[in-house]
């Protein structure tokens, strides 16, 4: 802590975003969801959130885009704290070193997803929500919105429609988590409040005060307010730094050395536990669907700061 008050945070996020810049080249938006397709590419965002309560951004960090897949972490939170224990009789706690939306890993493994965060596992956690509120979509919703502060957090309904008209893939894994006794509401429920979670917009200053409980015990900075236990908290962060980031999640260790979350959207959030939460933004994605240059400004980030959990 005493360390991170001697940071020039801004000096850092905009040398860092300069960084990002020179990457912006390899990656590709994400195309299999026809609304994502017309991001701009050139977006480029980071913002940081201190548990001391400073914050800083550079670019375009006060423009929301579609969080997609690291809605899971906050779907993973609420299916915690509603089914508890009995949670992970239906989704374990491995890396998949798998794609994300894998079919074949879930067949042979009889329909028990590896971690919460790759697509049938997020299936998993959401059908909890779904199955234990009357208003699914709205209840989360609500929790982004009471986490970041910010009241005007919204659905992004093309982009859910979007993905909706698309989303064979998904529906698969959620026919086939159903058929194996692993989803407790209607697949078609269960898909549209999954749609729904990943098409939230959100900035990254958004992102980083919503995550910064992870950061600091599980306790919201802002408000005070206990939003999971400490043994949750290092939970969820042990099962990003595991599973975060996909098939690509042991080379994130080795170059960022942080627990993260991405999503195709091309934002991540990473949390520097003790301190900090950082999220980062830019869209085109690397082949294992995280962003090229997101995890290159995070890479840069954690280097400059000194900071690693391991
Ligand atoms: N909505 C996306 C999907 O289900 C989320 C995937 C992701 O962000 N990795 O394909």
């Amino acid at each position: 802590m005493a360390e991170t008050l001697d940071i020039d945070l801004q000096a850092v996020l905009d040398s860092v975003l300069e960084r990002g810049l020179k990457h912006m080249g390899p990656g590709k938006v994400a195309a299999y969801i026809p609304a994502l397709a017309r991001v701009p590419a050139e977006k480029l965002a980071i913002a940081v959130s201190c548990v001391d309560g400073r914050e800083a951004f550079a670019g375009d960090a006060e423009e929301p885009f579609s969080i997609q897949s690291v809605s899971k972490l906050f779907t993973l939170l609420m299916a915690m704290k509603l089914r508890d224990r009995a949670l992970w009789k239906r989704v374990g706690r491995e890396p998949s070193g798998n794609p994300f939306n894998s079919l074949v890993q879930l067949e042979y493994e009889k329909g028990v997803p590896r971690n919460p965060f790759i697509n049938a596992g997020a299936h998993v956690t959401t059908d909890c929500i779904v199955t234990d509120n009357d208003d699914p979509k709205q209840a989360i919703l609500e929790q982004f919105r009471a986490l970041s502060g910010n009241d005007s957090i919204q659905f992004d309904l093309e982009v859910a429609a979007s993905e909706r008209d698309h989303g064979h893939w998904n529906a698969a894994i959620a026919n086939f988590l159903k058929a194996n006794g692993n989803l407790e509401s209607p697949v078609d429920d269960v898909l549209d409040a999954y749609f729904h979670q990943c098409s939230i917009a959100m900035s990254c200053r958004d992102l980083a005060r919503a995550g910064l409980f992870l950061s600091n015990r599980g306790v919201d900075v802002r408000t005070g307010k206990r939003i999971a236990t400490e043994r949750k908290t290092r939970r969820i962060n042990a099962l990003m730094a595991t599973c975060g980031l996909y098939d690509a999640v042991g080379s994130f260790a080795f170059h960022v050395g942080i627990p993260a979350k991405s999503g195709v959207g091309g934002g991540i959030i990473g949390v520097v536990p003790g301190e900090m939460t950082v999220a980062v933004w830019s869209p085109a994605l690397d082949a294992n669907g995280n962003s090229y240059a997101g995890v290159k400004m995070l890479e840069a980030f954690t280097n400059t700061i000194g900071r690693s959990i391991y």
